[in-house]
């Protein structure tokens, strides 16, 4: 059902990204989406950045939907609706790397929050195209293991997220989840399924329903569907999938990657 919650705090991130903090507690998994409306610009999924208290929402600026949500301001309203979607984080591992690519690390933080709270060694690889367009993850300093990588090099190492999960990977990992863009994670795939190490990944596309009715976030060729599904999933569920290789616009027509 949906309801219109009240903006409690917004915090800017970086130039493209924020978090916006809702009066709304859920009871809800690390890894599950809610969908914000926003009157005359209709509905979108976001994960959850942060659940354990007021729910954070992480927003990067892409298009109308996003746009709008940055003209926002504290004390204004959104509609939300959720938590959705069945497939979720699940601990596993003792050791666990978490693989965010830009705003991909905002539904990683409750489940990292989730592994540090039950003792687990977590290592986050987090990478941007650039220093500006990673986000600050100031509040997991001294407790998780932090690699930073930008493709041009001007923060942290130069190169990709899955150069340092190849150098750490045979050194004890057992367990990776990350979120990020689809080459990225078609990549930590292969690496997590060539070691045969448990892997999750959360998936993006078009999700009108969010509830397992239209069908338009179905993946070829398993039928899963990301709103009801997803959208996080084993690497054994994609194997074989359209993931890695194409996915639908918002007509339902194929794009490739
Ligand atoms: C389960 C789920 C959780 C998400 N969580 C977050 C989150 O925590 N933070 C966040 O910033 N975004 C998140 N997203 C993505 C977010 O829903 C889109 O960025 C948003 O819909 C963009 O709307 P827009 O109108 O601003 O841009 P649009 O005009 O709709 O799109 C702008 C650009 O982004 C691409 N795009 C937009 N949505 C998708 C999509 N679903 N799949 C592939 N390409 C797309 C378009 O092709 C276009 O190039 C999530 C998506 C899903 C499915």
């Amino acid at each position: 059902m949906l309801e219109m919650v009240e903006i409690s705090g917004i915090r800017m991130e970086n130039p493209t990204v924020k978090t916006f903090t809702l009066d709304k507690r859920v009871d809800a998994r690390p890894g599950q989406f809610c969908m914000l409306w926003i009157p005359g610009e209709g509905e979108k999924p976001f994960g959850f950045a942060k659940l354990d208290g007021d729910v954070k929402i992480m927003v990067r600026k892409v298009g109308s939907f996003t746009e709008k949500m940055f003209t926002l301001e504290e004390g204004d309203l959104v509609g939300f609706r959720g938590p959705y979607g069945d497939g979720h984080f699940k601990l596993k591992g003792k050791s666990i790397c978490a693989v965010a690519g830009g705003v991909g690390i905002a539904p990683l933080l409750p489940f990292i929050d989730e592994a540090l709270a039950e003792d687990r060694e977590v290592t986050v690889i987090h990478g941007a195209k650039t220093g500006e367009a990673l986000v600050p993850l100031k509040r997991l300093k001294g407790e998780a293991t932090i690699h930073l990588t930008t493709d041009d090099g001007s923060c942290g190492r130069k190169g990709t997220t899955c150069d340092v999960l190849e150098e750490l990977v045979d050194g004890g990992v057992d367990q990776i989840c990350t979120c990020g863009p689809e080459v990225m994670m078609k990549r930590v795939m292969d690496i997590a399924l060539e070691r045969n190490i448990f892997c999750q990944l959360t998936l993006e596309r078009y999700i009108k329903c969010s509830i397992g009715v239209c069908g338009h976030c179905s993946i070829d060729d398993s039928g899963l569907m990301v709103c009801r599904d997803g959208p996080v999933f084993e690497a054994g569920q994609l194997r074989n999938s359209e993931f890695g290789r194409y996915r639908r616009d918002k007509a339902g027509a194929v794009v490739d990657l």
